[in-house]
């Protein structure tokens, strides 16, 4: 099943899939093998999962979404004066290295979903000819 192929998910679908790490084809299949480490192959339809190289793209859109979501909160809290210094600085911090560990996996999903239904992956043009 190419990319492409009409029984193929849409990529809004692909992505949602990305998302709850689970492989973008199939939605059955674990993404991850560790807690970036993507598996070689979906143990579900055998999509060559770790040929797929999202590269850079995860961690700029982890600092993205982390950067606006926290910005606002920064703003108030050290524009009041209802927290001391040092416990805002110690909870702000905490809070971006949370929500970035947490983001971090499921941004790897959305890009390696989004590369597989967008045919940018190595072997998707083979996959297309084989279908
Ligand atoms: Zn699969």
């Amino acid at each position: 099943m190419s990319p492409d192929s009409e029984d193929s998910p849409s990529l809004a679908t692909s992505i949602v899939r990305g998302l709850r790490l689970r492989c973008p084809r199939c939605g059955e299949g674990r993404l991850l093998a560790g807690y970036l480490r993507p598996v070689e192959h979906c143990s579900s339809c055998q999509l060559p999962i770790g040929e797929i190289r999202a590269d850079d793209g995860p961690p700029w859109l982890t600092l993205i979404v982390t950067g606006h979501l926290l910005a606002p909160f920064m703003v108030l809290i050290f524009m009041s004066d209802a927290l001391p210094l040092w416990l805002a600085t110690t909870l702000m911090c905490l809070l971006a290295v949370g929500m970035c560990l947490a983001l971090l996996p499921r941004a790897k999903g959305l890009f390696i979903a989004a590369i597989w239904k967008l045919g940018a992956a190595p072997h998707s043009e083979e996959d297309s000819a084989a279908d």
